[in-house]
């Protein structure tokens, strides 16, 4: 694979940042992760509009315009020959030659790399048979919104949920669902209507549940945009979670109990057709 890092595309045998890097040392960098369908990027403005805002929270400089960061993106999609996939994208304080927490005052180059990552979007197996989750309690930071690669409650909610024979966690606050670790979180009621937790600093603002509210609504899908208990998706008719790369992927099972028969549900299933056409007309198919 060839990788993009400051400025240049080498070999990712050949990327090198520095241990004093503040992305390694303090987890000071975010992230992106963006869809790559049929050779073309899907949602970008959305993902570059929202790596905007998190480099704006946390004062972090991104060192090139939304414009040639596409530029960048397209030109990694093409070396790499990438079809299907996602481009991974992250951006850290950089270095300043050692370990001190406050931000560097003189003038440092942030750490700008990015890599392809080639898997199935649209033919995955999960969206057809879907997961299983388990709960467990949301540990992370209080900033959820701000995308950063401090990731280590998710890496253990991961690890758990793989421990207990599923496939991924919802994360629980207070009796109630944020989100999944590395999705949003949904559930249908047993009338059919879509309910996915409302924006807030607590949980990620997902590109894809954005979408996915504007498509529920244009295709006349009722939806609520509200917090929902354990014991509420325990009772729901159907689950899913979305993220760029999964898109949506059908909950058919939380912390051992079957929702809704134990299968994809109708709702979900429609709602992903959906989305599929949409990315496939966005992307040139
Ligand atoms: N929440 C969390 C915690 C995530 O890591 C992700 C994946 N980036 C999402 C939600 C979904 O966001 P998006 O649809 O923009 O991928």
């Amino acid at each position: 694979r060839t990788v993009y890092i400051n400025g240049d595309f080498v070999p990712e045998s050949e990327a090198k940042i520095s241990i004093f890097d503040r992305g390694f040392l303090f987890a000071d960098a975010v992230y992106e992760v963006m869809a790559v369908l049929n050779g073309r990027l899907l949602e970008n403005a959305g993902h570059i509009a929202r790596l905007e805002r998190s480099c704006r929270e946390l004062k972090l400089r991104l060192p090139v315009t939304a414009a040639a960061l596409e530029a960048i993106q397209n030109k990694l999609i093409a070396v790499n020959q990438l079809r299907e996939g996602a481009i991974y994208l992250q951006l850290s304080r950089g270095s300043t030659g050692d370990r001190e927490f406050d931000f560097p005052q003189a003038e440092v180059e942030p750490t700008l790399l990015l890599f392809t990552q080639a898997r199935p979007v649209i033919d995955n197996v999960k969206a057809r048979t879907g997961i299983r989750v388990v709960t467990v309690e949301d540990i992370r930071w209080h900033r959820r919104d701000i995308k950063t690669v401090g990731l280590l409650a998710p890496c253990l909610a991961k690890e758990y949920a793989h421990s207990q024979g599923a496939d991924d966690a919802f994360l629980v606050e207070d009796g109630f669902i944020t989100e999944g670790s590395s999705s949003n979180a949904w559930i249908v009621t047993e009338q059919g209507t879509l309910v996915t937790r409302q924006l807030s600093t607590d949980i990620l603002h997902g590109i894809t549940r954005r979408s996915l509210l504007a498509l529920a609504a244009r295709h006349g899908i009722p939806f609520e945009e509200r917090p929902f208990s354990v014991e509420e998706v325990y009772r729901a008719g159907e689950a899913f979670i979305s993220s760029a790369t999964s898109f949506i992927w059908p909950v058919v099972e939380i912390d051992g109990k079957p929702i809704g028969g134990g299968k994809p549900g109708r709702v979900t299933l429609a709602l992903r057709n959906i989305y599929v056409e949409m990315a496939l007309a966005a992307t040139g198919n």
